[in-house]
């Protein structure tokens, strides 16, 4: 019986040794892994300045990631940033963390560091059991430069007086190249230009008070260098508050009737929807819509100034509409909507000529959906003109423009009601009132002489 049973045990025990001998020859080919764990640095640090914020994207697909080290070196010495030690190792055959993220703060000061060249060194580890159950090790190393040095911004423009819906133009001197600097107005950012007189450090900023923004609206340059260290100035300026025209616009059902068919593609269940309904639809949806398209292409402007002296306004026409009038909707005797008029509406004959205000490069020719058939041309430094309800253009995008050349005749497309021109200008991303841009005498000094006047620094 004895025999019996070892014969038994022994016909189990061969294949069960087998068996585990597999398995952990399994776990070690598994765990002895070979493959290094991958980092990347996103976005890529090139300066490091007062406080600086890297991230960290480490990769170890196979075994998991261990341990994550940071160090920055410099003048031959390692000053630790950040040491993390990840556990899970996960089950048998599981990995560990295979991805994570990690962000590090750099702060030079605290640390002791001057300013100057420095390696970041990151190290990475994994669970794999090679090296001595130390893992596979990972590298990388970065060049960087230690400026905890902030921006300097002197202000070389002289009396800043603007007007509530205006524009405005102011000069200054950098005392180094900054990628992020202009100027802001509340909380809009106008982009600074540099180069002015051929000074890579000399900035022109164009900026506008929207209609809103009157007495009280705060402005400041702002300079941020590759560092990421930043400097605010304010300036002098004056703001003179403006009062704008309200007016009312009684709708007709034949006047919708007429209207509305051009928008039928941009009215959402227009079926379902009344007439005066549809109209709104256009009046509110439509118009924030073609609002954003149009800061879209003013978001990209020429870094050189292509203009010169003051705009053409439309010759022998008359002004219909003005600059921010405050228009209530009426339909059927009662209030339905109210909107402001962000450009001047002038009136000469039917399909009249119209010239190129200034001279520039045309950045949208087109329909945009309530302004119709429009031409928006590109001045440089940020600064654009707009013609709307345009029944021709005769220009294309990207095409060099002169001053007066004729590029569109009017029309009545889009939401117009008669044949006429509607025309603003458009400094980054505000509209602001063009009676400042066809004055000769604001022209000259506002703009010109402070642009003559700062050129030699
Ligand atoms: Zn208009």
């Amino acid at each position: 019986m004895k025999s019996k049973d070892n014969k038994i045990k022994r016909r189990w025990l061969a294949p069960f040794l087998a068996a585990l001998v597999l398995a952990a020859g399994a776990l070690l080919w598994v765990k002895m892994e070979g493959e290094v764990p991958h980092i990347r640095m996103e976005p890529d640090i090139r300066a490091v300045g007062l406080r600086t914020k890297m991230t960290l994207s480490v990769a170890d697909a196979k075994s998991g990631i261990a341990r994550v080290k940071v160090e920055i070196l410099k003048n031959g010495k390692a000053h630790p940033l950040f040491d993390e030690t990840l556990s899970g190792t996960g089950a048998f055959f599981k990995p560990g963390v295979q991805e994570k993220t990690f962000s590090v703060w750099i702060e030079p000061k605290k640390l002791g560091l001057s300013d100057g060249k420095a390696t970041l060194r990151m190290v990475a580890r994994d669970h794999s059991w090679r090296h001595w159950f130390h893992g596979n090790t990972g590298y990388l190393e970065k060049e960087v430069t230690v400026d905890t040095h902030a921006p300097r911004i002197a202000v070389l423009s002289q009396f800043h007086y603007l007007n509530q819906g205006g524009t405005g133009l102011v000069v200054y001197r950098l005392d180094e190249p900054c990628p992020k600097t202009g100027v802001t107005v509340g909380d809009h950012f106008f982009p600074g230009h540099p180069n002015h007189g051929g000074d890579p450090l000399i900035h022109v900023a164009f900026f506008a008070l929207d209609y809103r923004q009157g007495p009280g609206t705060a402005i400041a340059i702002r300079a941020s260098d590759e560092a990421g260290n930043t400097t605010r100035v304010g300036f002098p300026y004056h703001i003179k508050a403006k009062r704008f025209r309200k007016d009312v616009i009684a709708l007709s059902d034949t006047f919708l009737k007429r209207i509305l068919p051009r928008f039928e593609s941009d009215i959402k269940d227009s079926r379902k929807l009344s007439l005066i309904e549809r109209f709104l639809s256009v009046n509110r949806g439509l118009r924030k819509k073609n609002y954003q398209e149009v800061v879209q292409v003013t978001a990209h402007s020429d870094e050189k100034r292509l203009w010169d002296g003051v705009f053409l306004r439309l010759p022998n026409s008359e002004r219909r509409a003005g600059f921010a009038d405050h228009r209530d909707y009426v339909y059927k005797g009662k209030k339905v909507d109210e909107q402001v008029h962000l450009g001047i509406d002038l009136a000469a004959i039917a399909h009249a000529p119209v010239p190129a205000a200034n001279a520039g490069r045309v950045a949208f020719a087109g329909p945009l959906g309530i302004y119709g058939q429009t031409l928006l041309i590109d001045h440089g430094l940020g600064v654009f003109s707009m013609y709307s309800h345009l029944s021709s253009i005769s220009v294309q995008a990207g095409q060099t423009v002169k001053r007066g050349e004729i590029v569109a005749h009017t029309g009545d497309t889009g939401l117009a009601g008669g044949d006429h021109l509607h025309f603003s200008m458009v400094v980054h991303d505000t509209f602001v009132n063009p009676v400042e841009w066809w004055d000769p005498s604001w022209i000259q000094k506002r703009i010109a002489a402070k642009l003559k006047g700062t050129e030699s620094g």
